[in-house]
């Protein structure tokens, strides 16, 4: 029997609790249907951390579910679920999948291309990943249901996979990727049985679609600690080769320095509840080798600005074949490096136009970052601050002061 968790074991503040979660959930239940909070959310409510967003499991069909809301969606081909839609907050609502039967469609590592079987509560639990990704809350009782003692392991922080490790990495590579970031959100361990089979299948992270990859390097980029992250993906060969990016934050002696600094300054915005642009943190990260591709072109006799233009081509490029950078980022990050040659020139006309560029703002944080690691003067860049931060009147002043 499933075990049944109260209020005083789990200590659950309610308040943390999205009132549109528990919307859908008592809907659900008022039309006779098993409704609960799923995953990652309870996860988090659990260790006192504020979810990002709520996601809802039930026994009701998709088309049973659409009809009971004002605004409601069914998305997805192959998975059909419904978003059910409340302002701004969509509550991903889904109907209970079984888990792999072996007689999926996977490719020739034995990666799942298509699960599409809906299922019953007990399997709905067992085709998750982990024990603390397992955990179903009831917000009507208030009773978290725990099939695989997700909240043992989670009190212990401990990463156990459920069934058996690698043919649930073999399904899917990525769960590798998410065993490392979880035990670093957890500030825990993996398993050891769930550790054990990472050496040796690493090197299936090859066969997962890029666009894939970026999303789950972006979320460990993000989580809160991420050199942290990445030392612990270097410490389980989930790197070197697997994840180029990764190799250049690693192994560029060079660039080292510039990208420890990035990623702090990320953990710092992340941990005081502030966002960080996807392109800009790419765009850091991948400077030190545009940088280096700049300086060869300059010092081979091209101008500076058509050399910064193919360096920064030959870098995303070279980035684009494994891990995919989309196009909108790609050309923000361009617009990010072209700016920083033009902070070397301060006369009106040029300052003016510059000024007027939509990513103005991200150029000159960009900049503090390559003055912090000593590469642009430290006042210079503290004025071009000064001058994104000022109102109208303040900047004309600066304007003028400069002659
Ligand atoms: P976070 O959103 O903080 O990254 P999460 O646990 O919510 O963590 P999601 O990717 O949002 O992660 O997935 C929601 C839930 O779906 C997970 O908690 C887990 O139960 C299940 N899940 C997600 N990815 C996988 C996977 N690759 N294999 C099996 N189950 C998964
Ligand atoms: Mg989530």
């Amino acid at each position: 029997a499933p075990k049944r968790i109260g209020r005083n074991e789990h200590q659950i503040d309610r308040s943390h609790v999205s009132r549109n979660a528990i919307k859908v959930c008592e809907v659900l239940q008022q039309k006779g249907y098993q409704a609960y909070i799923v995953g990652g959310a309870v996860r988090d409510l659990i260790i006192g951390l504020e979810p990002k967003d709520f996601d809802v499991a039930t026994n009701a069909t998709p088309e049973q579910i659409q009809p009971l809301f004002r605004r409601a969606r069914i998305i997805g081909r192959r998975f059909k679920l419904v978003h059910v839609v409340f302002g701004r907050e969509i509550i991903e609502t889904s109907t209970f999948r079984a888990p792999s039967t072996g007689e999926e469609l996977t490719d020739d590592h034995g990666r799942i291309l298509r699960d599409n079987v809906f299922g019953s509560h007990e399997q709905d639990a067992e085709r998750r990943d982990f024990t603390i990704n397992a955990l179903y809350y009831d917000p009507v009782t208030e009773e978290v249901i725990d099939l695989h003692r997700g909240v043992q392991d989670l009190k212990q922080r401990v990463v156990r996979m459920i069934g058996e490790p690698s043919v649930r990495y073999r399904e899917d590579p990525v769960r590798m990727l998410r065993a490392v970031r979880f035990a670093v959100k957890l500030k825990g361990k993996i398993e050891p049985g769930t550790e054990a089979p990472i050496a040796k299948l690493a090197s299936l992270i090859n066969n997962v679609p890029s666009a894939r990859l970026f999303d789950e390097i972006l979320k460990l980029l993000t989580c809160g600690d991420a050199m942290l992250c990445v030392r612990q993906l270097q410490a389980h060969g989930l790197h070197g080769g697997l994840l180029p990016l990764l190799d250049l934050i690693l192994e560029d002696p060079e660039g080292r320095a510039f990208i420890e600094l990035a990623l702090e300054r990320t953990d710092s915005r992340i941990r005081g509840g502030k966002t960080v642009s996807p392109s800009f943190l790419f765009a850091a990260l991948l400077w030190p080798q545009v940088r280096l591709h700049w300086r060869r072109l300059h010092g081979a006799g091209e101008h500076m600005a058509p050399a910064l233009i193919s360096a920064a081509d030959q870098v995303l490029n070279a980035q684009t074949e494994s891990l995919a950078i989309n196009r909108r980022h790609a050309s923000d990050m361009r617009e990010i490096w072209f700016m920083q040659p033009r902070f070397e020139r301060r006369v009106p006309r040029a300052i003016h136009r510059l000024f007027e560029q939509p990513r103005f703002r991200a150029g000159v944080e960009f900049l503090q970052l390559r003055a912090a690691c000593g590469e642009f003067d430290s006042v210079i860049a503290q004025w071009w601050m000064d001058l994104a931060d000022a109102t109208d009147s303040e900047r004309a002043q600066m304007l003028e002061d400069l002659t």
